[in-house]
C-alpha cells in the first residue's frame, strides 16, 4: 500500500511539472466536470448520504449537492479575475520599477476529509485546489464508506485522473499519505488528528489548513424575538445533520430567569418540526455509527446529568436515532459540558447577567463559531469585540458558512487557515511578489566603495 501511495505522489508530481494543471483551460474543464458529476448524479449522492448518515434527502440536497453546484458556478464566474496578477504601486525604494502579485499554484496537495458532510467537505476544498491550479490527492473519510466509494467512482469517470486522484482508506492509508512530501495539506476533522497532521507536515515544512471543531456557544438574551430565536437554533442544531456539524450550536448560555421560557419555546418549536415522536422522524439524520451513538448516550447517562433532561432523551440504538434533547444546568465538569457534543444534545447553562456569558466563553478554548441572539446593540458590540472565535452570527446560526465573501476557518483549538469563495483559491495559492526594473536609475549608494559622500543623498 505504502509503495502504491508513493507511486501516486510521484506520478502527480510529474504531471504537475508538465504545467498542465496551471492553465486556465484545465482548471475550468475540471470545475465544469465537478459541476456535471454533481448535477448528473444527485440521486446517487443523496442515496450514499442516506446510507452513511440516514441524511434526509432535503438536507442532502441543500447542504451538500446544491452547495457544491453553487460553489462551482461562483468559482467559474470569478476565476479569471482571481488568476489575473494584481498590479501594485511601488515606492521610491525601488524607483523606477513596476510590481505585481502573481498567484501561483503550490504544486501537489493532499486533502484529508471527514464524514459528517462527506460529499461537501471532500469537494469544497478540491474545488479550491483545482481553481488554484494544483494536482490533488483526496482522501475521503472511511467513516462514510458509501460516499467515499461514490467519490472514487464519480471522480474517476469525470475528472482528469492524471492530476486528480482519490485514495480511500483509514489510519494506515492516511499515515502512508502523510509520509509523502506535499505542497499543502488541507485537513478537516478533530484536533487530536490535527496534531498528527501538523507533526507530519513539519517534517517537510509543508503548510497546512486545519479545519477543526470545538464547542460552539449560543448566547440568548431575554431581549430577543423568542420564536425566531428558537427556530434558528433548532435549524442550526437538529436541522444540520442532527447536530453532527462543526458549527452547530454546542451549548446555550442564557440568564437564570429566562431559561424556562427558552426551554418552553424549544419544546413547542421542536414539536412543530419533528412531531410528538421525534426519535422516529424521517427529517432527522441518524447518528453516524454505534461508537458515536454510545459516546452521545454516555453524556446523557452520566449521573451528574441524567436528572436534568428537560426535553427528549429518547433513543433507538437499532436505528442509531436520538431524539432532540435539551439538558438544563449540566455541571461545568460534566462530559456534555467538557467534550465537543457533535450530536443532537443541547445543554443550556445559566448566568446571573447575560454579559457574564462573554467571560464564560473567553475562559474556554476558542470555538469554531459563536452565536448571539439579542435586540441589544451594546451587547452585540461587546460580543463582537470580545469573543474570539473562528466566525460568528448575530441573531442566527451557521449561516456565515454559506456566504462566499466570508472566510471560513477556526482560531486556536478550532483550527488554522480558512477557505470558501476567494479564500479557497488563496488557501491553495502562493502569492508571488514580482518586481520589474529596466537598466537605468541606479542609486550609487547601494554599490561599494561605501564612501561617506554616498550616504548624504539618502
Ligand atoms: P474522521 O474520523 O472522519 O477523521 C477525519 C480524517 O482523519 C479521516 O479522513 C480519517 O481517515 C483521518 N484520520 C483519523 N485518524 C487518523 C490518524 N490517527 N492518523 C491520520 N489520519 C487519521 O472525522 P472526525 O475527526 O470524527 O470528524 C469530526 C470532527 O471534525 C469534529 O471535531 C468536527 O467539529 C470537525 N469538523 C470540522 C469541520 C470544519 O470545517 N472545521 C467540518 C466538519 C467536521
Amino acid at each position: 500500500m505504502a509503495l502504491g501511495i508513493e507511486g501516486v505522489a510521484t506520478e502527480l508530481r510529474s504531471v504537475y511539472a508538465s504545467g498542465k494543471t496551471k492553465t486556465f483551460q484545465w482548471r475550468v474543464s475540471q470545475l465544469k466536470a465537478i459541476l456535471r458529476l454533481t448535477t448528473d448524479h444527485e440521486k446517487e449522492i443523496a442515496e450514499a448520504l442516506r446510507s452513511d448518515l440516514n441524511k434526509p434527502e432535503h438536507e442532502a440536497f441543500i447542504h451538500e449537492i446544491a452547495a457544491i453546484s453553487t460553489t462551482c458556478k461562483f468559482v467559474l464566474k470569478e476565476l479569471r479575475k482571481w488568476m489575473t496578477p494584481e498590479k501594485v504601486k511601488t515606492t521610491m525604494n525601488t524607483f523606477p520599477s513596476s510590481a505585481e502579485i502573481v498567484s501561483e499554484p503550490l504544486g501537489v496537495v493532499l486533502i484529508v476529509s471527514t464524514w459528517n458532510y462527506p460529499f461537501l467537505l471532500s469537494l469544497d476544498p478540491l474545488i479550491g485546489a483545482i481553481a488554484a491550479g494544483n494536482a490533488v490527492v483526496l482522501k475521503p473519510s472511511e467513516v462514510a464508506p458509501a460516499t467515499s466509494a461514490l467519490l472514487v467512482k464519480l471522480l474517476g469517470e469525470y475528472m482528469d485522473t492524471s492530476a486528480v486522484r482519490v485514495v480511500e482508506g483509514a489510519v494506515p492509508e492516511t499515515t502512508a499519505l502523510l509520509e509523502q512530501k506535499w505542497d499543502k495539506i488541507f485537513y478537516t476533522g478533530n484536533g487530536r488528528v490535527g496534531r498528527i497532521i501538523l507533526a507530519a507536515a513539519a517534517k517537510h515544512l509543508t503548510p497546512v489548513v486545519l479545519e477543526l471543531g470545538g464547542k460552539c456557544p449560543v448566547v440568548v438574551d431575554s431581549n430577543t424575538n423568542l420564536k425566531v430565536t428558537a427556530r434558528r437554533i433548532i435549524s442550526g442544531k437538529w436541522g444540520c445533520n442532527s447536530g453532527q456539524t462543526c458549527v452547530s450550536p454546542d451549548y446555550v448560555i442564557t440568564t437564570k430567569e429566562f431559561a424556562s421560557t427558552l426551554v418552553d419555546a424549544f419544546s413547542s418549536e421542536l414539536e412543530a418540526f419533528y412531531g410528538k415522536d421525534p426519535v422516529h422522524s424521517n427529517d432527522l439524520s441518524s447518528i453516524v455509527n454505534s461508537r458515536h451513538f454510545d459516546r452521545l448516550t454516555s453524556y446523557l447517562d452520566e449521573d451528574k446529568v441524567s436528572g436534568k433532561i428537560v426535553i427528549g432523551g429518547q433513543r433507538d440504538r437499532a436505528n442509531l436515532k436520538i431524539a432532540p434533547t435539551v439538558v438544563l444546568n449540566a455541571p461545568e465538569d460534566s462530559l456534555i459540558m467538557t467534550e465537543e457534543i457533535f450530536g443532537p444534545l443541547l445543554p443550556i447553562i445559566t448566568v446571573n447577567k447575560i454579559e457574564d456569558s462573554i467571560r464564560l466563553i473567553s475562559s474556554r478554548e476558542k470555538p469554531l463559531a459563536a452565536y448571539l441572539f439579542t435586540n441589544d446593540k451594546n451587547l452585540t458590540e461587546e460580543f463582537i469585540r470580545n469573543v474570539s472565535t473562528g466566525g460568528m452570527c448575530i441573531n442566527d446560526t451557521t449561516l456565515h458558512l454559506v456566504e462566499p465573501t466570508l472566510p471560513f476557518g477556526g482560531v486556536g483549538e478550532s483550527g488554522m487557515g480558512a477557505y470558501h469563495g476567494k479564500f479557497s483559491f488563496e488557501a491553495f495559492s502562493h502569492k508571488k511578489s514580482v518586481l520589474q526594473r529596466g537598466f537605468t536609475g541606479d542609486v550609487e549608494a547601494r554599490f561599494p566603495p561605501y564612501t561617506p559622500g554616498k550616504l548624504k543623498f539618502l
